[in-house]
């Protein structure tokens, strides 16, 4: 049984009604990202109040986010605390952690072109087997 109240506490965060109901919908749906328009409708709030307690969350690095055609996606953060790719279903948000870099090599190439401090984005996008074999 996951403690959300001890969650709040231990990043200082004052507990309200939806700021409990946002964190325990995301830790139930933690292998996918969630748009803040299901969230918003899965625990009745307004659209200010989900954003509000979201970008609260992902100040404090509870939570990650991600766009998906052009709207705002959120997902619990991984047991897996370093830093780390994800690939996610452009269709139901489905995320799968990935444990190596898929730019390492593309990065060493780019070096060869004179380039250096690279940086890159954590998120991979696709459509996932369910999605592709249901459409
Ligand atoms: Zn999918
Ligand atoms: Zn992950
Ligand atoms: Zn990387």
């Amino acid at each position: 049984m996951v403690d959300f109240l001890q969650i709040l506490k231990e990043h200082n965060i004052k507990r309200t009604k939806y700021r409990m109901a946002i964190l325990e919908l995301l830790i139930k749906e933690e292998y996918r990202f969630i748009s803040i328009d299901e969230i918003q409708d899965r625990v009745s709030s307004d659209f200010s109040t989900a954003y509000r307690a979201l970008e609260l969350f992902e100040e404090n690095e509870m939570i990650y986010k991600t766009k998906i055609n052009e709207k705002m996606y959120y997902s619990y953060r991984c047991s897996n605390k370093e830093y780390h790719h994800h690939l996610i279903c452009t269709e139901c948000g489905l995320k799968v952690s990935l444990d190596f870099c898929p730019f390492e090599d593309l990065e060493k190439k780019c070096e060869t072109l004179g380039f250096g401090s690279f940086h890159h984005s954590r998120d991979l996008f696709g459509i996932c087997k369910k999605c592709k074999n249901e459409s």
